[in-house]
């Protein structure tokens, strides 16, 4: 052992008594304690040792300067973003959120959730200051008209073919993401729609994106619009709300819902062509395929690589689950979709840590997973810090979640022809359509997604106004019942924090690991405590 390695061991040994992994073993506090109440501020930094809160803080100060550039590169647009979108405020949340979300995390867990979320928010960071700095609400930019603005379940990956264009998935920044991060800001966005009319029992999600068209919160870019009738009815409503309000001409790409069905290819494939069609129109330009296959081959990559973690956490020894797994994969998949090589990167250095891990066989999170889940669960899981909790308080690790089974497949990189079939199913699986809709069979693989993950456990989000899952609550117990599975009905109303609460969302695991398991926490702290301030 080197000299500096015993001095650090000695300098961790004397201050072991701060840390929070280790006071809830010795019953003297826990990851809670450091919480002011209601809130999601601690009061100070959470101690892991020297090389890990080292590490933890220089990756905090790496977040930082990315949104400092963010600021540098568009000063002024930035500003009037903050100004006119209150969106824009809840992304100053960004650095409770991501502290929040890794607690508990040492060594190898650390460093992988820190890379991926990295990744995440450099892009972010980039992405707000195009997109704001080409709004034309502040009067545009120059490439203002070069932008197609998507609905976010689209894959932009097809629309890379147009050299020169940018794919912009419009409701990433206003909602989809931001929702993640504040607990508190969909909610305003929801009453705003339903001050319009619209009625309270809808999918809170089409409530919120439809609050943002009709408060006038979307960037407007591009000359015309992508909407579509992903994932499911609810959202094909929030569409043409939009399509209204915004008054761009839109191609609506309907697919096919019964995805899984060989038929559907043709059907959808038309409807992608359609929309490719319409573009050339618009823009006056010709779709590329040589351009296209230098993103399908990044994106290639990164589901070689991402099919190559699958095998790892099928094992014990994955450093890499729960939140920095799912969120890693739902953003890297769904918005970067092989445009962006610093997540090939990424990728490539983490598959790397996770095959030592394996090697090694590195039990992660200290060897304390009892339970490991396969989870269904949509924007919740995120805002609440779910995964996080569900390791930290019962030692469930989240191996994978629904919406990490977006599109697999590849896509061939020679021959258009064949390209445009996989895109085609590639688009089709896209987020919360590959399980949450497309017919019983769909919903019904999470048995097997379970076992071919070696999981005991599924906890399933019962979201209260979902249009795909309602109705199925009943046979999904049963069946659990007949598979041995543990099974956790987990209520939530995806976005809207006020229906269903954090706590009420923890309380549905609290209640079957106490009353059923019979098993006791890891950490007490986290059993019950009120958040509902936090962002
Ligand atoms: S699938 Fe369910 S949660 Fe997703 S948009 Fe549709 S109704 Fe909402």
């Amino acid at each position: 052992m080197k000299v500096t390695d015993k001095l650090i061991a000695a300098i961790d040994k004397k201050l072991e008594r701060f840390d929070p992994l280790w006071q809830a073993e010795h019953g003297v506090g826990g990851l809670r304690s450091r919480y002011y109440d209601k809130t999601g501020v601690a009061k100070y930094r959470e101690w892991r040792g020297v090389k890990d809160t080292f590490y933890d803080y220089t990756q905090w100060l790496n977040n930082l300067v990315s949104m400092s550039a963010m600021i540098a590169s568009a000063p002024i647009p930035i500003l009037k973003g903050f100004w006119e979108y209150r969106w824009m405020g809840s992304y100053l949340g960004t650095f409770l959120f991501i502290d929040r979300l890794f607690e508990g995390y040492r060594g190898d867990e650390l460093r992988i959730a820190h890379m991926n979320m990295h990744a995440i928010v450099q892009s972010l960071t980039k992405r707000i200051a195009f997109i704001l700095s080409n709004d034309r609400r502040f009067g545009g930019g120059p490439e203002t008209d070069n932008c197609i603005p998507h609905d976010e379940t689209i894959t932009p990956l097809f629309l890379k073919g147009f050299k020169g264009l940018h794919p912009i998935p419009m409701q990433t920044l206003p909602e989809f993401i931001i929702c993640d991060i504040d607990q508190h800001i969909e909610p305003y966005y929801i009453d705003v729609a339903e001050s319009f009319g619209l009625p309270a029992d809808v999918c809170s999600r089409c409530a919120a994106e439809t609050g943002v068209a009709l408060d006038d919160a979307f960037p407007l870019l591009g000359r015309v619009m992508l909407s579509t009738n992903m994932p499911c009815n609810a959202s094909e409503a929030t569409s043409m709300f939009q399509r209204r309000r915004i008054g761009l001409p839109d191609n609506p790409i309907t697919l096919a819902m019964q995805h899984q069905e060989k038929e559907a290819i043709p059907y959808s494939r038309k409807e992608l062509e359609n929309a490719l069609a319409f573009v050339e129109e618009h823009y006056g330009v010709k779709y590329d395929w040589n351009e296209l296959f230098k993103y399908a081959k990044l994106m290639n990559e990164q589901n070689t690589i991402e099919l190559e973690k699958w095998d790892i956490f099928k094992t014990p020894y994955s450093p890499l689950s729960g939140i920095a797994e799912s969120l890693y994969r739902l953003y890297s998949w769904q918005s970067v979709n092989g445009q962006d090589e610093y997540f090939n990167k990424v990728d490539r250095k983490v598959i790397e840590i996770m095959r030592r891990c394996y090697e090694e066989k590195r039990l992660p999170f200290g060897g304390k997973t009892r339970h490991r889940a396969f989870l269904w669960g949509p924007s919740a899981v995120y805002y609440t810090d779910f995964p996080t909790w569900t390791q930290n308080c019962w030692g469930i690790t989240i191996v994978l979640n629904m919406d990490s089974t977006m599109g697999y497949n590849m896509i061939d990189t020679q021959d258009p022809d064949k390209a445009m079939d996989d895109l085609t199913a590639f688009t089709q699986r896209a987020c919360m359509r590959h399980h949450a809709v497309g017919g019983w069979e769909n919903i019904n693989a999470v048995w097997d997604w379970a076992k071919n993950f070696n999981c005991d456990m599924v906890l399933m989000n019962d979201n209260i106004a979902c249009n795909g899952m309602l109705g199925v609550h009943a046979m999904m117990e049963e069946q659990a019942r007949d598979l041995g599975f543990h099974f956790i009905f987990i209520e939530h109303d995806l976005e809207d924090s006020r229906t269903v609460s954090r706590q009420d969302m923890r309380n549905c695991v609290n209640n079957y690991m106490s009353v059923v398991l019979n098993e006791k926490p890891l950490d007490p702290t986290l059993l019950e405590f009120d958040d509902s301030d936090a962002y």
